[in-house]
């Protein structure tokens, strides 16, 4: 699945790509501050090669070439279990109504919508909602947009993004200055090789290291959603969620503290658990396989 999609992504055009939105500037502040690009900086421009004979000579390179430069890891759940479906409101079983409606939810957040035989697959990025307005199509349903998004992922894996430059693989086609909000799904960081045709940076060759987000459709989170979730694990589907849980912190037993004898003393010293920082509690990430 995260192989077709990034394909997807890094899928290159062979020909010069001519786009038709060549001189449209979409904001002034199209910050080059935010490039990292060498080309950016005029002391590098003379070894631009395309810049050599100026911008407007004959031939501009307009081919663009995306490859993935740091893929999205997601952090492996430190902890497993099991979330069974007959037992389901059992006297003195964890297995819950609510509880399960709790995870259906994670569940249904994590998966996006595809055409695989269940109908979803596991997202196997962060996703975040991005705002966005785009900047250059670069072919094959990809954009290059100024984009803005919220952090995801147990501690802010995914940071959040503020105004800055992103590549985007929309749903349907779109131009320059289009605006919108997708449901994206991280997939890494990926370098692009193309040519501006907006200001400042018009008809340089440049290379920019951006986040990369695939639009996409989570589950939906509802009653019949949760109810078809049920049916296709009766059915023997494979499904799991992955949750952040607070545990009793196993060094101090749940105490917040341990106990050192004193020579002499009666009572014990206590000494703060550093493992939980004296809550005698952890958070950690478990995953939560679900069985008829
Ligand atoms: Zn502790």
């Amino acid at each position: 699945m995260k192989f077709r999609l990034l394909l997807a992504l890094l899928v290159l055009p062979l020909g010069a790509q001519t786009t038709p939105f060549g001189t449209r500037v979409s904001d002034p502040a199209a910050a080059p501050a935010t490039i990292t690009a060498p080309a950016a900086s005029p002391a590098a421009s003379p070894a631009a090669a395309p810049a050599a004979g100026g911008v407007s000579a004959e031939f501009v390179d307009n081919s663009v070439q995306v490859s993935l430069f740091r893929p999205t890891l997601l952090p492996e759940a430190k902890s497993t279990r099991t979330f069974q479906l007959s037992k389901l409101n059992r006297l003195g079983s964890t297995e819950t109504t609510k509880e399960l409606q709790r995870l259906y939810s994670a569940f249904a957040t994590q998966s996006i919508v595809d055409g695989s035989p269940a109908g979803s697959s596991k997202a196997v990025g962060y996703l975040t909602s991005v705002t966005y307005s785009i900047l250059q199509d670069l072919g094959d349903n990809r954009y290059l947009a100024k984009a803005a998004w919220p952090a995801s992922g147990p501690n802010e894996a995914l940071a959040p993004g503020v105004d800055t430059m992103a590549l985007l693989l929309l749903e349907k086609p779109a131009k320059a200055g289009d605006t919108g909000k997708i449901t994206g799904m991280h997939v890494g960081t990926v370098s692009v090789l193309f040519t501006p045709d907006f200001a400042p940076l018009k008809g340089r060759r440049l290379t920019l290291r951006r986040e990369a987000f695939l639009e996409c459709a989570t589950l939906e989170d509802s009653p019949a959603g949760l109810q078809r979730f049920v049916e296709a694990i009766v059915a023997g589907a494979e499904l799991s969620a992955t949750t952040n849980e607070t545990i009793p912190c196993k060094k101090c037993g749940g105490l917040g503290f341990t106990r050192e004898a004193q020579k002499g003393q009666l009572l014990d010293k206590r000494v703060p658990c550093a493992d939980c920082a004296s809550t005698g509690k952890l958070i950690i990430s478990v995953e939560t396989k679900f069985v008829p």
